[in-house]
Protein backbone atom coordinates (compact mmCIF):
# COMPACT_ATOMS: atom_id res chain seq x y z
CA UNK A 1 0.00 0.00 0.00
CA UNK A 2 1.33 3.21 -1.20
CA UNK A 3 2.01 5.59 1.66
CA UNK A 4 1.61 9.89 1.27
CA UNK A 5 2.40 11.75 4.06
CA UNK A 6 0.49 15.62 5.04
CA UNK A 7 -0.19 17.71 7.28
CA UNK A 8 -4.07 17.80 6.72
CA UNK A 9 -6.16 14.95 5.32
CA UNK A 10 -9.39 16.28 3.49
CA UNK A 11 -12.67 13.83 2.88
CA UNK A 12 -14.51 15.50 0.22
CA UNK A 13 -13.64 18.21 -2.67
CA UNK A 14 -16.90 20.23 -2.32
CA UNK A 15 -17.01 23.56 -1.16
CA UNK A 16 -15.94 23.27 2.78
CA UNK A 17 -12.74 21.23 1.55
CA UNK A 18 -11.36 22.99 -1.46
CA UNK A 19 -11.49 26.01 -0.11
CA UNK A 20 -9.94 24.47 3.62
CA UNK A 21 -7.31 22.87 1.36
CA UNK A 22 -6.82 26.34 -0.65
CA UNK A 23 -6.62 28.80 2.88
CA UNK A 24 -4.52 25.91 4.53
CA UNK A 25 -1.97 26.47 1.27
CA UNK A 26 -1.76 29.63 1.88
CA UNK A 27 -0.85 29.90 5.26
CA UNK A 28 2.10 26.80 4.64
CA UNK A 29 0.19 24.24 5.27
CA UNK A 30 0.34 21.20 2.84
CA UNK A 31 -3.02 19.38 2.47
CA UNK A 32 -4.53 16.19 0.57
CA UNK A 33 -7.95 16.56 -1.22
CA UNK A 34 -9.81 12.85 -1.43
CA UNK A 35 -12.72 12.97 -3.59
CA UNK A 36 -15.00 10.54 -4.38
CA UNK A 37 -16.43 11.91 -7.46
CA UNK A 38 -14.62 12.38 -10.56
CA UNK A 39 -13.28 16.46 -11.53
CA UNK A 40 -16.11 16.55 -14.27
CA UNK A 41 -18.75 15.37 -11.88
CA UNK A 42 -17.91 18.08 -9.51
CA UNK A 43 -17.68 20.82 -11.65
CA UNK A 44 -20.66 20.09 -13.37
CA UNK A 45 -23.09 19.88 -10.81
CA UNK A 46 -25.30 22.77 -10.82
CA UNK A 47 -26.47 23.65 -6.88
CA UNK A 48 -25.94 26.88 -4.94
CA UNK A 49 -25.96 30.12 -6.87
CA UNK A 50 -25.69 33.03 -4.61
CA UNK A 51 -22.70 34.21 -2.63
CA UNK A 52 -22.65 36.26 0.63
CA UNK A 53 -20.37 39.32 0.28
CA UNK A 54 -17.86 37.51 3.00
CA UNK A 55 -17.47 35.25 0.67
CA UNK A 56 -17.06 37.11 -2.07
CA UNK A 57 -14.21 39.43 -0.06
CA UNK A 58 -12.68 36.10 0.91
CA UNK A 59 -12.54 34.73 -2.71
CA UNK A 60 -11.10 37.94 -4.21
CA UNK A 61 -8.78 38.44 -1.11
CA UNK A 62 -7.04 35.32 -1.62
CA UNK A 63 -6.91 35.09 -5.59
CA UNK A 64 -10.37 33.65 -6.85
CA UNK A 65 -11.85 36.83 -7.83
CA UNK A 66 -11.23 37.31 -11.11
CA UNK A 67 -13.80 35.55 -12.95
CA UNK A 68 -16.18 36.14 -10.11
CA UNK A 69 -15.62 39.93 -10.71
CA UNK A 70 -16.20 39.18 -14.42
CA UNK A 71 -18.72 37.02 -14.78
CA UNK A 72 -21.07 37.15 -11.11
CA UNK A 73 -23.83 39.25 -11.01
CA UNK A 74 -23.99 41.26 -8.32
CA UNK A 75 -27.42 42.22 -6.97
CA UNK A 76 -27.98 44.90 -4.44
CA UNK A 77 -31.33 43.44 -3.00
CA UNK A 78 -33.95 40.89 -3.00
CA UNK A 79 -38.43 41.35 -3.72
CA UNK A 80 -40.57 40.16 -1.39
CA UNK A 81 -44.07 40.03 -2.96
CA UNK A 82 -47.50 39.46 -0.98
CA UNK A 83 -50.92 40.93 -1.67
CA UNK A 84 -49.30 41.12 -5.67
CA UNK A 85 -47.26 43.60 -4.74
CA UNK A 86 -43.27 43.62 -4.61
CA UNK A 87 -41.78 45.18 -1.85
CA UNK A 88 -37.95 45.64 -1.96
CA UNK A 89 -35.43 45.43 0.26
CA UNK A 90 -32.65 47.51 -0.50
CA UNK A 91 -28.92 45.80 0.90
CA UNK A 92 -27.27 49.01 -0.48
CA UNK A 93 -29.07 51.64 1.89
CA UNK A 94 -29.30 49.07 4.70
CA UNK A 95 -26.40 47.31 5.01
CA UNK A 96 -23.99 49.79 3.96
CA UNK A 97 -23.21 48.92 0.55
CA UNK A 98 -22.92 45.32 0.75
CA UNK A 99 -24.11 43.24 -1.32
CA UNK A 100 -24.72 39.34 -2.94
CA UNK A 101 -23.61 38.17 -5.66
CA UNK A 102 -25.19 35.34 -7.87
CA UNK A 103 -21.96 32.80 -9.13
CA UNK A 104 -22.92 29.24 -9.70
CA UNK A 105 -21.47 27.09 -6.74
CA UNK A 106 -19.67 25.06 -9.87
CA UNK A 107 -17.88 27.83 -11.06
CA UNK A 108 -16.77 28.35 -7.29
CA UNK A 109 -15.60 24.99 -7.76
CA UNK A 110 -13.79 25.36 -11.00
CA UNK A 111 -11.75 28.16 -9.44
CA UNK A 112 -10.86 26.19 -6.32
CA UNK A 113 -10.13 23.39 -8.47
CA UNK A 114 -7.74 25.54 -10.86
CA UNK A 115 -6.07 27.07 -8.20
CA UNK A 116 -5.10 24.30 -6.29
CA UNK A 117 -3.97 22.56 -9.34
CA UNK A 118 -1.62 25.93 -10.34
CA UNK A 119 -0.35 25.92 -7.04
CA UNK A 120 0.67 22.45 -6.65
CA UNK A 121 -1.90 21.14 -4.82
CA UNK A 122 -3.17 17.32 -4.37
CA UNK A 123 -6.67 16.56 -5.53
CA UNK A 124 -7.46 12.75 -5.49
CA UNK A 125 -10.29 12.64 -7.69
CA UNK A 126 -12.51 9.39 -8.11
CA UNK A 127 -11.51 7.81 -5.10
CA UNK A 128 -13.45 5.42 -3.21
CA UNK A 129 -13.72 3.37 0.60
CA UNK A 130 -11.92 6.10 2.50
CA UNK A 131 -11.79 5.35 6.06
CA UNK A 132 -10.68 7.26 8.66
CA UNK A 133 -8.11 5.55 11.53
CA UNK A 134 -6.85 6.77 14.89
CA UNK A 135 -8.63 10.08 14.75
CA UNK A 136 -8.28 9.80 18.38
CA UNK A 137 -4.61 9.73 18.58
CA UNK A 138 -1.74 12.28 17.53
CA UNK A 139 -1.39 9.97 14.23
CA UNK A 140 -4.31 9.49 11.93
CA UNK A 141 -4.71 8.26 9.04
CA UNK A 142 -6.55 7.76 5.70
CA UNK A 143 -6.69 4.32 4.00
CA UNK A 144 -8.44 4.89 0.16
CA UNK A 145 -8.39 2.99 -3.00
CA UNK A 146 -7.34 5.24 -5.84
CA UNK A 147 -9.23 5.83 -9.36
CA UNK A 148 -7.27 3.13 -10.49
CA UNK A 149 -7.81 0.93 -8.08
CA UNK A 150 -4.66 0.92 -6.10
CA UNK A 151 -4.92 0.70 -2.20
CA UNK A 152 -3.37 4.15 -0.34
CA UNK A 153 -2.46 5.56 2.62
CA UNK A 154 -2.37 8.97 4.10
CA UNK A 155 -0.78 9.52 7.23
CA UNK A 156 -1.88 13.40 8.45
CA UNK A 157 -1.49 15.45 11.84
CA UNK A 158 -5.28 16.24 11.57
CA UNK A 159 -8.22 15.23 9.39
CA UNK A 160 -11.15 17.11 8.21
CA UNK A 161 -14.66 16.30 7.36
CA UNK A 162 -15.62 17.51 4.64
CA UNK A 163 -18.10 15.03 3.07
CA UNK A 164 -21.43 17.12 2.73
CA UNK A 165 -25.15 15.63 3.95
CA UNK A 166 -24.36 12.10 3.19
CA UNK A 167 -21.33 12.29 5.62
CA UNK A 168 -19.42 9.46 6.74
CA UNK A 169 -17.22 11.18 9.14
CA UNK A 170 -19.82 12.36 11.13
CA UNK A 171 -20.54 9.10 12.18
CA UNK A 172 -16.87 8.94 13.60
CA UNK A 173 -18.21 11.45 16.35
CA UNK A 174 -19.72 8.70 18.69
CA UNK A 175 -23.53 9.57 19.27
CA UNK A 176 -24.53 8.59 22.34
CA UNK A 177 -21.74 9.66 24.34
CA UNK A 178 -20.33 12.27 22.66
CA UNK A 179 -22.61 13.38 19.88
CA UNK A 180 -25.74 15.48 19.79
CA UNK A 181 -27.97 15.80 16.16
CA UNK A 182 -30.79 18.49 15.50
CA UNK A 183 -33.03 17.62 13.14
CA UNK A 184 -36.29 19.42 11.62
CA UNK A 185 -37.91 18.12 8.73
CA UNK A 186 -40.14 20.72 7.02
CA UNK A 187 -43.95 19.46 5.77
CA UNK A 188 -42.68 21.38 2.48
CA UNK A 189 -40.29 20.95 -0.54
CA UNK A 190 -38.92 22.65 -3.73
CA UNK A 191 -39.49 22.04 -6.99
CA UNK A 192 -37.22 23.67 -8.77
CA UNK A 193 -36.36 24.19 -12.52
CA UNK A 194 -33.16 25.63 -14.64
CA UNK A 195 -34.65 27.07 -18.03
CA UNK A 196 -33.10 28.79 -20.84
CA UNK A 197 -34.89 32.04 -20.61
CA UNK A 198 -33.79 35.80 -20.09
CA UNK A 199 -34.17 36.90 -16.46
CA UNK A 200 -38.29 37.37 -15.39
CA UNK A 201 -36.87 40.00 -13.14
CA UNK A 202 -33.20 42.03 -12.23
CA UNK A 203 -33.12 40.69 -8.57
CA UNK A 204 -34.52 37.63 -7.08
CA UNK A 205 -38.39 37.70 -6.17
CA UNK A 206 -39.27 35.73 -2.85
CA UNK A 207 -43.60 35.06 -3.41
CA UNK A 208 -45.25 34.59 -0.44
CA UNK A 209 -48.80 33.46 -2.19
CA UNK A 210 -52.05 31.53 -1.52
CA UNK A 211 -51.09 29.27 -3.55
CA UNK A 212 -48.17 28.42 -2.42
CA UNK A 213 -44.52 30.00 -2.22
CA UNK A 214 -42.29 30.87 -5.26
CA UNK A 215 -38.71 31.80 -5.92
CA UNK A 216 -37.59 33.66 -9.38
CA UNK A 217 -34.08 33.00 -9.11
CA UNK A 218 -31.22 32.88 -11.56
CA UNK A 219 -27.95 31.94 -12.27
CA UNK A 220 -26.41 33.10 -15.27
CA UNK A 221 -28.19 35.30 -18.16
CA UNK A 222 -29.34 32.74 -19.92
CA UNK A 223 -30.18 30.45 -17.41
CA UNK A 224 -32.64 30.62 -14.99
CA UNK A 225 -33.23 28.96 -11.78
CA UNK A 226 -37.00 28.98 -10.34
CA UNK A 227 -38.75 27.06 -7.55
CA UNK A 228 -42.20 26.44 -6.73
CA UNK A 229 -43.05 24.80 -3.37
CA UNK A 230 -44.65 21.54 -3.43
CA UNK A 231 -45.66 18.56 -1.21
CA UNK A 232 -42.84 16.65 0.25
CA UNK A 233 -44.19 13.15 -1.46
CA UNK A 234 -44.63 15.10 -4.88
CA UNK A 235 -43.12 13.92 -7.71
CA UNK A 236 -41.05 15.47 -11.21
CA UNK A 237 -43.70 13.04 -13.34
CA UNK A 238 -46.57 15.01 -12.10
CA UNK A 239 -45.54 18.41 -12.93
CA UNK A 240 -45.56 19.38 -16.94
CA UNK A 241 -43.53 22.12 -18.35
CA UNK A 242 -47.26 23.78 -18.90
CA UNK A 243 -48.08 22.98 -15.49
CA UNK A 244 -45.11 24.62 -14.19
CA UNK A 245 -45.26 27.94 -16.29
CA UNK A 246 -48.67 28.33 -15.28
CA UNK A 247 -48.29 27.57 -11.66
CA UNK A 248 -45.11 30.21 -11.50
CA UNK A 249 -47.52 32.47 -13.09
CA UNK A 250 -50.05 32.49 -10.76
CA UNK A 251 -47.73 32.83 -7.90
CA UNK A 252 -45.67 35.29 -9.38
CA UNK A 253 -47.15 37.96 -11.97
CA UNK A 254 -48.79 40.70 -10.92
CA UNK A 255 -47.95 44.09 -10.67
CA UNK A 256 -43.97 45.12 -11.28
CA UNK A 257 -43.68 41.29 -12.51
CA UNK A 258 -44.03 38.91 -15.29
CA UNK A 259 -42.71 35.31 -15.27
CA UNK A 260 -40.65 34.81 -19.05
CA UNK A 261 -40.93 31.42 -20.10
CA UNK A 262 -38.37 29.24 -21.84
CA UNK A 263 -36.96 25.87 -22.05
CA UNK A 264 -36.91 24.32 -18.74
CA UNK A 265 -34.09 21.18 -19.08
CA UNK A 266 -33.40 20.02 -15.30
CA UNK A 267 -36.20 19.44 -12.82
CA UNK A 268 -35.67 18.04 -9.41
CA UNK A 269 -37.47 18.08 -5.80
CA UNK A 270 -35.39 19.68 -2.85
CA UNK A 271 -36.53 18.63 0.98
CA UNK A 272 -36.44 20.61 3.73
CA UNK A 273 -34.17 20.00 6.19
CA UNK A 274 -32.61 22.08 9.17
CA UNK A 275 -29.78 20.10 10.89
CA UNK A 276 -26.99 20.58 13.25
CA UNK A 277 -24.60 18.38 15.35
CA UNK A 278 -22.86 19.30 18.21
CA UNK A 279 -19.85 18.97 19.19
CA UNK A 280 -18.03 19.73 15.43
CA UNK A 281 -14.85 17.90 16.64
CA UNK A 282 -13.71 14.66 17.98
CA UNK A 283 -9.68 14.25 19.08
CA UNK A 284 -8.33 15.46 15.87
CA UNK A 285 -11.53 14.97 13.34
CA UNK A 286 -12.86 18.30 12.47
CA UNK A 287 -16.11 18.32 10.91
CA UNK A 288 -16.84 21.42 8.30
CA UNK A 289 -20.14 22.26 6.10
CA UNK A 290 -23.09 20.29 5.37
CA UNK A 291 -21.29 17.45 7.13
CA UNK A 292 -22.40 19.14 10.02
CA UNK A 293 -24.86 20.91 9.73
CA UNK A 294 -27.54 21.81 6.51
CA UNK A 295 -30.01 24.33 6.39
CA UNK A 296 -33.43 25.21 4.33
CA UNK A 297 -32.33 26.81 1.08
CA UNK A 298 -34.88 29.78 1.39
CA UNK A 299 -32.13 31.92 2.81
CA UNK A 300 -29.33 30.75 0.26
CA UNK A 301 -26.86 30.13 3.33
CA UNK A 302 -25.76 26.23 2.51
CA UNK A 303 -22.52 26.95 0.69
CA UNK A 304 -21.89 30.28 2.89
CA UNK A 305 -21.66 28.50 5.83
CA UNK A 306 -19.58 25.97 4.44
CA UNK A 307 -16.93 28.59 3.72
CA UNK A 308 -17.39 30.61 7.20
CA UNK A 309 -16.73 27.10 8.79
CA UNK A 310 -13.28 26.34 6.82
CA UNK A 311 -12.45 30.42 7.24
CA UNK A 312 -12.56 29.52 11.45
CA UNK A 313 -10.63 25.53 11.21
CA UNK A 314 -7.87 26.95 8.42
CA UNK A 315 -7.10 29.71 10.99
CA UNK A 316 -7.44 27.10 14.46
CA UNK A 317 -4.85 24.64 12.38
CA UNK A 318 -2.18 27.70 11.41
CA UNK A 319 -1.87 28.60 15.11
CA UNK A 320 -1.67 24.41 15.68
CA UNK A 321 0.89 24.21 13.54
CA UNK A 322 3.12 27.31 14.19
CA UNK A 323 2.42 26.93 18.18
CA UNK A 324 2.18 23.65 18.76
CA UNK A 325 -0.99 25.13 20.52
CA UNK A 326 -4.60 22.72 20.31
CA UNK A 327 -6.53 25.97 21.92
CA UNK A 328 -7.86 27.16 19.08
CA UNK A 329 -8.47 23.63 17.69
CA UNK A 330 -10.84 22.61 20.93
CA UNK A 331 -12.29 26.14 20.94
CA UNK A 332 -13.48 25.43 16.85
CA UNK A 333 -16.99 24.14 17.85
CA UNK A 334 -18.06 26.68 20.44
CA UNK A 335 -16.26 29.61 17.26
CA UNK A 336 -18.47 28.46 14.78
CA UNK A 337 -21.61 27.52 16.58
CA UNK A 338 -23.18 30.83 17.27
CA UNK A 339 -23.00 31.83 13.30
CA UNK A 340 -24.32 28.50 12.67
CA UNK A 341 -27.34 28.61 14.69
CA UNK A 342 -28.03 31.79 13.47
CA UNK A 343 -27.89 31.27 10.23
CA UNK A 344 -30.39 28.31 11.24
CA UNK A 345 -32.86 30.50 12.92
CA UNK A 346 -32.90 32.85 9.70
CA UNK A 347 -33.16 30.04 7.25
CA UNK A 348 -36.62 28.76 9.31
CA UNK A 349 -37.60 32.38 9.87
CA UNK A 350 -37.81 33.11 6.14
CA UNK A 351 -39.27 29.44 5.53
CA UNK A 352 -42.00 30.23 7.77
CA UNK A 353 -42.57 33.55 7.02
CA UNK A 354 -42.61 32.54 3.25
CA UNK A 355 -44.64 29.04 2.73
CA UNK A 356 -47.90 27.56 3.32
CA UNK A 357 -48.01 25.39 5.67
CA UNK A 358 -50.26 22.49 4.52
CA UNK A 359 -53.05 22.12 7.62
CA UNK A 360 -53.02 26.10 8.07
CA UNK A 361 -56.04 28.29 8.37
CA UNK A 362 -57.20 31.36 7.35
CA UNK A 363 -55.69 32.73 10.46
CA UNK A 364 -52.33 31.47 9.47
CA UNK A 365 -52.00 32.78 6.38
CA UNK A 366 -53.47 36.49 7.65
CA UNK A 367 -50.95 36.35 10.16
CA UNK A 368 -48.00 35.70 7.96
CA UNK A 369 -49.40 38.45 5.63
CA UNK A 370 -49.56 41.13 8.58
CA UNK A 371 -46.05 39.82 9.59
CA UNK A 372 -44.26 40.51 5.79
CA UNK A 373 -46.17 44.00 5.99
CA UNK A 374 -44.73 44.61 9.55
CA UNK A 375 -41.41 43.93 8.56
CA UNK A 376 -40.97 45.42 4.98
CA UNK A 377 -42.59 48.72 6.26
CA UNK A 378 -40.15 48.65 9.51
CA UNK A 379 -36.64 49.88 8.30
CA UNK A 380 -35.85 48.28 11.62
CA UNK A 381 -37.50 45.03 9.40
CA UNK A 382 -35.82 45.19 6.58
CA UNK A 383 -32.28 45.92 7.84
CA UNK A 384 -32.54 42.67 9.76
CA UNK A 385 -33.25 40.83 6.77
CA UNK A 386 -30.40 42.67 4.56
CA UNK A 387 -27.68 42.04 7.32
CA UNK A 388 -28.77 38.72 7.62
CA UNK A 389 -29.12 38.16 3.84
CA UNK A 390 -25.81 39.80 2.57
CA UNK A 391 -24.50 37.52 5.66
CA UNK A 392 -22.33 39.50 9.01
CA UNK A 393 -18.85 39.76 8.45
CA UNK A 394 -16.55 36.49 8.87
CA UNK A 395 -14.46 37.14 12.31
CA UNK A 396 -11.79 35.07 13.74
C1 LIG B 1 -30.43 22.47 -5.33
C2 LIG B 1 -29.59 23.15 -4.28
C3 LIG B 1 -29.56 24.54 -4.24
C4 LIG B 1 -28.78 25.18 -3.29
N1 LIG B 1 -28.74 26.56 -3.27
C5 LIG B 1 -27.92 27.20 -2.41
C6 LIG B 1 -27.71 28.63 -2.47
O1 LIG B 1 -28.33 29.34 -3.28
N2 LIG B 1 -26.82 29.21 -1.63
C7 LIG B 1 -26.09 28.43 -0.74
O2 LIG B 1 -25.25 29.00 -0.01
N3 LIG B 1 -26.25 27.10 -0.65
C8 LIG B 1 -27.13 26.45 -1.47
N4 LIG B 1 -27.24 25.08 -1.43
C9 LIG B 1 -26.46 24.32 -0.46
C10 LIG B 1 -25.02 24.12 -0.90
O3 LIG B 1 -24.98 23.57 -2.20
C11 LIG B 1 -24.31 23.21 0.10
O4 LIG B 1 -24.54 23.70 1.40
C12 LIG B 1 -22.81 23.14 -0.18
O5 LIG B 1 -22.56 22.35 -1.32
C13 LIG B 1 -22.06 22.52 1.01
O6 LIG B 1 -20.70 22.36 0.68
P1 LIG B 1 -19.87 21.17 1.33
O7 LIG B 1 -18.50 21.28 0.76
O8 LIG B 1 -20.05 21.16 2.78
O9 LIG B 1 -20.59 19.83 0.82
P2 LIG B 1 -20.75 19.28 -0.67
O10 LIG B 1 -20.86 20.37 -1.64
O11 LIG B 1 -21.84 18.28 -0.60
O12 LIG B 1 -19.36 18.55 -0.95
C14 LIG B 1 -19.04 17.33 -0.36
C15 LIG B 1 -18.11 16.57 -1.30
O13 LIG B 1 -17.65 15.38 -0.65
C16 LIG B 1 -17.67 14.32 -1.57
N5 LIG B 1 -17.76 13.08 -0.79
C17 LIG B 1 -18.84 12.62 -0.11
N6 LIG B 1 -18.55 11.47 0.51
C18 LIG B 1 -17.25 11.19 0.23
C19 LIG B 1 -16.36 10.13 0.58
N7 LIG B 1 -16.75 9.12 1.37
N8 LIG B 1 -15.10 10.16 0.09
C20 LIG B 1 -14.68 11.18 -0.69
N9 LIG B 1 -15.48 12.22 -1.07
C21 LIG B 1 -16.75 12.22 -0.59
C22 LIG B 1 -18.87 14.61 -2.45
O14 LIG B 1 -18.75 13.96 -3.70
C23 LIG B 1 -18.82 16.12 -2.57
O15 LIG B 1 -18.08 16.57 -3.69
C24 LIG B 1 -28.03 24.40 -2.36
C25 LIG B 1 -28.06 23.02 -2.39
C26 LIG B 1 -28.83 22.38 -3.34
C27 LIG B 1 -28.87 20.87 -3.36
Amino acid sequence: MATTRTQVGIIGGGPAGLMLSHLLHLQGIDSVVLESRTRVEVEGTIRAGVLEQNTVDLMVDTGLGDRLKREGLEHHGIELRFGGRGHRIAFDELTDGRAVTVYPQHEVLKDLIERRLADGGDIRFGVSEARVHGHESDTPSITFVDSDGNEQKLDCALVAGCDGSRTETRKLIPESTVRTDHFRQYPFAWFGILAEAPPSSDELIYANHERGFALISTRTPDVQRHYLQVDPNDSVDNWSDDRIWDELHQRVDGEGAEIKDGKIFQKSILQFRSFVCEPMQHGNLFLAGDAAHTVPPTGAKGMNLAIADVFVLSKAMDHFFVNSDRKLLEAYTATVLPRIWRTQHFSWWMSSMLHRLPDESGFGHRRQLAELDMVTRSVAGRTLIAENYVGTPLIF
